[in-house]
């Protein structure tokens, strides 16, 4: 991919939008400028109102069937074009080149899936109290949906979002992270070449989100918002939105704890912690957060790890494990983290070499306590936190003790107790010896402060209908 720096602009009723004003989009691995962007002002955002509210229109006269061939065209065209998608990833969100293109992979199976679930969006006929009464139900598009969207997975954040809305016949207004605009630019491109309607996928870029998400969500025009990231701002835009009810769907932060019982396969742990702890460079929603070890198998598995810890690679080439973290702002902020652990009295057991810009080396901690910052924070960097425990209930109860209920891991070989677990912890999901767990076709979503609704599944397609009751009397002469 070329390293010049072009520039890029908001696409509105399917046309790029010169906007006012510029954003400079950085590559993480050496901050360098990669892209200008121009941004979208409140007349921009007006008129990408105006044109979702008609396209919705459009929408409504169009069959499940003729919207589920355009999801399948434009699932055609990410996949043809995934070398270009994960090259535009890994420039302005850092992740290695591998990890890349499983996103792309990742991404076009929501749009497959939501392709095929369109034409499910079944109603129901209801026995009826009398016998000149019908009484059934449709499902209906829910309107213009606004969707914001966080930068570590550019691409499948937002496919998990659109492809449903589209599929359920609701036109769609998005706007992404301002650190990753470029991968949503190029998916909003193949989304209009696959057939999208003009006003169908319209992309607002911006520096300033306060003031344009606002915007969005006091227009009566606005019937939903659907929002992936932090939990502080997820819980500001739930004050938003409260001021006209409009429905709102919330994907939010996760602590997850990794729980390794003293019956576990620790190969196969350390396997799963591996991907569910570094994938991404520690900034998933869904990483292992909190490492809970059972007091039996601890030493074995803390020097397990550090051998396969001081085997990753870190840089931004192309084979690397790990690639920099998105600003030097968040490196900061998770040294500050480990730091704050020392001082606390967490003992250090690993540390790789000192890195420059935004590259950090992996950490492991142990003698983490419950009353500790790291303990109630999402870690969001290659640092392993390690918590000693000795009963399941002990566990259970450290585990569930966080604000926040999105992922969980259990590695056992006991079938009793991963029952016992898994339904005593508060999570929306649960890896049971498995440290990968996303999958289109599943509900992802979490509970507590971690969000509002599901996506994916066939729970991801009813986040965008309404259910509209009819009830119908013969007129008997
Ligand atoms: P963030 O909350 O800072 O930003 C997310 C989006 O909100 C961005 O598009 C940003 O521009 C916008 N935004 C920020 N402030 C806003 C405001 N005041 N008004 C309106 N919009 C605003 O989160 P982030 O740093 O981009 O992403 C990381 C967070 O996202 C982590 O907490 C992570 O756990 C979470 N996340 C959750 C999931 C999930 O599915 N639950 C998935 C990925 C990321």
């Amino acid at each position: 991919m070329s390293r010049e720096t072009y520039t890029a602009h908001s696409i509105i009723n399917g046309q790029p939008y010169c906007g006012t004003g510029t954003l400079e989009v950085l590559c993480p691995a050496d901050n360098s400028v990669v892209a200008l962007v121009t941004e979208a002002d409140t007349q921009a955002t007006e008129l990408a109102i105006q044109s979702a509210e008609k396209c919705f229109n459009v929408l409504k006269s169009s069959t499940a069937k003729s919207r589920a061939d355009i999801l399948y065209r434009w699932y055609q065209l990410i996949m043809d074009n995934q070398t270009h998608l994960a090259e535009l990833v890994t420039l302005e969100q850092g992740k290695p080149i591998k990890e890349a293109l499983a996103e792309v992979v990742y991404a076009a199976g929501y749009v497959k899936w939501f392709a095929q679930e369109a034409e499910r969006a079944y109603g129901a006929v209801i026995p009826a109290h009398t016998l000149n009464h019908q009484l059934t139900t449709v499902q209906q598009g829910v309107g213009v949906v606004v969707g914001i969207t966080p930068w570590n997975f550019p691409l499948a954040m937002i496919t998990r979002k659109v492809a449903p809305a589209y599929a359920a016949g609701c036109s769609f207004i998005l706007k992404p992270s301002e650190l990753t605009p470029l991968s949503a630019i190029e998916l909003a491109k193949l989304a209009l070449e696959a057939g999208f309607e003009d006003g169908a996928l319209q992309v607002l870029l911006t520096s300033k989100p306060h003031a344009l998400v606002a915007q969005l969500n006091s227009h009566r025009a606005v019937r939903k918002l659907t929002f992936t990231g932090s939990t502080s701002v997820g819980k500001l835009l739930l004050e938003q939105t409260a001021k006209s009810a409009m429905r709102t769907s919330l994907e939010l932060g996760g602590n997850a704890p990794f729980v390794v019982f003293d019956s576990a396969d620790l190969e196969e742990a350390i396997e799963g912690l591996m991907i569910a702890k570094f994938r991404n460079a520690g900034q998933t929603c869904i990483a292992a957060n909190r490492i809970f070890l059972h007091s039996k198998i601890k030493s074995q598995f803390i020097s397990m790890l550090k051998e396969r810890v001081s085997n990753l690679t870190i840089g931004s080439t192309q084979d690397a494990d790990i690639g920099p973290l998105i600003t030097i702002c968040a490196k900061q902020k998770a040294l500050g983290l480990v730091a704050g652990a020392l001082n606390q009295g967490a003992k250090l057991v690993y540390q790789g070499e000192e890195l420059e810009g935004n590259f950090m080396s992996p950490v492991i901690l142990e003698g983490i306590k419950p009353d500790m910052t790291i303990f109630g924070s999402e870690i969001f960097a290659p640092v392993v936190s390690v918590i000693e425990f000795e009963t399941e209930a002990q566990v259970i109860d450290m585990a569930n003790s966080v604000e926040v209920g999105l992922a969980a891991y259990i590695y056992a070989t006991d079938i009793a107790q991963i029952h016992r677990v898994s339904m005593g912890l508060d999570f929306g999901m649960i890896g049971i010896n498995e440290g990968a767990i996303s999958n289109p076709a599943a509900p992802f979503g979490g509970m507590k402060q971690s969000g509002l609704g599901r996506e994916g599944g066939a729970q991801g397609l009813s986040e965008y209908l309404e259910v509209k009751y009819l009830c119908q009397r013969t007129i008997v002469n």
